[in-house]
């Protein structure tokens, strides 16, 4: 089902609750019988959310952050029921790149086939300031997409210059986290 005209959403700051957002949406896109696509930039594809996703038959990109303990983190994962991300979860080398710019292609293509309702590209903002992506291929992108594309952008950073594309602009931002007082990410509720 296309609709009339997608608008474009970006999702920001420092709060906890962008990528959750973006699932909500989706979630609700794809109860309505739309069709949607679900990219993650600069992630492992370890994150509880991307199994709920698969079983409303949205389409998921991920695995775009290599971490060479990943088969140790989905066994320690499926036995224990939590992992403890390692460094190597976080450092960005050549390989994540060349990851994320491959699923930025099949970004491109999604969001201008005309085939999906829905597109979220998530964490994208974080990878446009990693500079993996520039702001011009993401403007580039939102500027072509098919005109009954809805698209989603989320990531911390708050790169205003892409403010104007976008029809909804919101900010999560932090009041309290856990992780301040030690506490540590839980599976199923932070991934
Ligand atoms: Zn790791």
């Amino acid at each position: 089902m296309q609709r009339k005209k997608g608008l474009v959403h970006i999702l920001v700051g420092d709060g906890n609750g962008k990528t959750t957002s973006a699932v909500g949406i989706a979630a609700r896109a794809a109860g309505r019988g739309l069709k949607v696509a679900f990219i993650q930039f600069l992630k492992s594809g370890l994150s509880s959310e991307l199994a709920s996703l698969r079983k409303l038959k949205i389409k998921v990109i991920s695995k775009t952050k290599f971490c060479p303990n990943y088969q140790k983190h989905k066994l320690q994962l499926s036995k224990k029921g939590f992992t403890v991300f390692c460094r190597d979860c976080f450092l960005i080398n050549e390989q994540d790149k060349k990851l994320c710019r491959e699923a930025f292609k099949k970004a491109v293509k999604f969001c201008q086939a005309g085939k999906y309702d829905l597109v979220v590209l998530d964490e994208i903002l974080w990878a446009i300031k990693k500079g993996i992506i520039s702001e011009e291929e993401l403007a580039s992108l939102v500027k072509s997409k098919h005109k009954g594309c809805e698209i989603i952008l989320t990531g911390r950073p708050k790169l205003k210059s892409l403010f104007s594309l976008a029809d909804y602009v919101s900010e999560v931002k932090k009041i309290k986290h856990p992780f301040d007082s030690g506490v540590l990410s839980r599976a199923g509720i932070d991934y």
